[in-house]
């Protein structure tokens, strides 16, 4: 065991955006004895997680489950709908945004990359601070009369910038150009936080994963399918065995699965169904927004930039905050993790070193957060940066004069 002869005392803050922490519950849900996925009481675990994950993405059609991290489930929506050669169109978010792009090349598929603009006055990344510009997509679709593009691919929640992006927008865009490409939506770190609608936002395939909204370990990932996007699985021609979601959703309708699931991760994913259904899934929407306010709050106390620089798309999620010049970010997370055992997210890609990410998602209250912005408080004070004010002050007021969705609920 790490840390045997040095455990630190209470709970170690895990305030990364995925993986989450995972709740007890949910530890204990995991700890269940393994049972026979071909045996009598595993279909019923099988239909309650395929069942409630149509209820977290909003479906009415089927959802796949994968035992594999969320970039597996990232691979078999290319795979299952895509052939050699494809033109996909994409748009350069952050870093997630990238690394998809990254893997569309690798499997032979030709990517468009849309907006790698020039950096801010910040020294980052423009399109790193914003949403997907759905104009620009509408604009490259419309030019596309032969109709090449055959998918349009996009990341909801950018977990290495703390951007949203609003995908109502994109399905918009493609209607207003008549064009057919597929819309493929990434939401590993924004499903079971953010505000998320696969059927109303017309999405073809939408990629998710356990270990960030749905406070589970990591280890298994999702595709939510259309039935547009079931006959394109039909005649597409990328190489897909493991990935191919014929044989899946063959089985899955009895509630088993083609080969071994992940049992473990399966019975915490239904003791997770079971939290979220039962606090209310517009009521976890509302406390992430809650929290992700404090936290802003509490970075504009400081008088740091948010790396989102649309409040109309702040992630509920995570925020990532820029460090002033000269100050390494990733210093400053080693410094905090050190000295009060706090994880938070490190800078990716293009952002390296400029800006940390505070995780508020998941299994986190009030006091979570303020333990959290407690330890980066101390921690930028220690780095010798100068505050404008206390962020945790800022946070506790807004806190304290914001009543979460929950008690309203409990008092009407
Ligand atoms: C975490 C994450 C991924 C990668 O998922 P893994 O489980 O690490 O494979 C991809 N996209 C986004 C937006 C993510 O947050």
């Amino acid at each position: 065991m790490l840390h045997l002869n040095n455990h630190p005392s209470g709970r170690h803050f895990l305030q990364i955006p995925g993986p989450s922490p995972v709740p007890d519950r949910i530890l204990r849900a995991i700890s269940y004895p393994t049972i026979d996925h071909r045996g009598p009481e595993f279909a019923d675990l099988g239909k309650a997680c395929l069942l409630g994950m149509q209820k977290i993405f909003k479906t009415q059609h089927p959802v796949v489950i994968y035992p594999a991290s969320g970039t597996g489930a990232w691979e078999a929506a290319l795979v299952n709908v895509l052939s050699a050669g494809d033109t996909v169109l994409m748009f350069e978010t952050g870093h997630f945004a990238s690394l998809w792009q990254k893997m569309a090349t690798r499997l032979g598929l030709k990517p468009e990359f849309i907006g790698a603009a020039a950096n801010d006055d910040t020294g980052l990344p423009a399109n790193w601070r914003r949403g997907v510009q759905a104009d620009q997509i509408e604009a490259r679709l419309k030019a596309d009369a032969g109709h090449q593009i055959k998918a349009v691919c996009v990341v909801h929640n950018e977990t290495s910038t703390g951007v949203t992006s609003d995908i109502a927008a994109v399905r918009r865009a493609m209607d207003a150009a008549r064009h057919p490409a597929l819309l493929l939506v990434d939401t590993i770190s924004g499903l079971a936080s953010a505000d998320y609608r696969h059927d109303e936002w017309g999405v073809d395939v939408t990629v998710s994963g356990s270990q960030k909204g749905l406070m589970l370990p990591p280890g298994i990932s999702f595709n939510a399918l259309s039935p547009k996007a079931i006959a394109a699985s039909k005649t597409s021609t990328l190489p897909k065995s493991f990935w191919a979601w014929d044989e899946m959703l063959e089985v899955n309708h009895t509630g088993y699965f083609p080969y071994t699931p992940s049992t473990q991760l399966l019975y915490g994913l239904a003791e997770a169904l079971e939290m979220i259904q039962g606090e209310g899934l517009d009521v976890v929407f509302a406390r992430h927004q809650r929290l992700a306010a404090a936290t802003r709050a509490a970075v504009n106390a400081w008088d740091l930039p948010i790396q989102c620089a649309d409040p109309a798309v702040y992630s509920p999620v995570l925020t990532g905050v820029i460090t002033p010049v000269g100050v390494d970010a990733d210093g400053l997370r080693r410094l905090i993790h050190s000295r009060f055992d706090l994880s938070l997210g490190t800078g990716l890609g293009k952002v390296k070193g400029r800006m940390f990410r505070m995780g508020h998602l998941g299994d986190c209250n009030d006091l979570t957060l303020m333990a959290m912005l407690s330890g980066v408080e101390m921690g930028l004070k220690l780095s010798g940066i100068r505050l404008q004010a206390s962020g945790v002050q800022a946070a506790m007021d807004h806190l304290s004069s914001h009543v979460p969705a929950q008690a309203l609920a409990k008092a009407a």
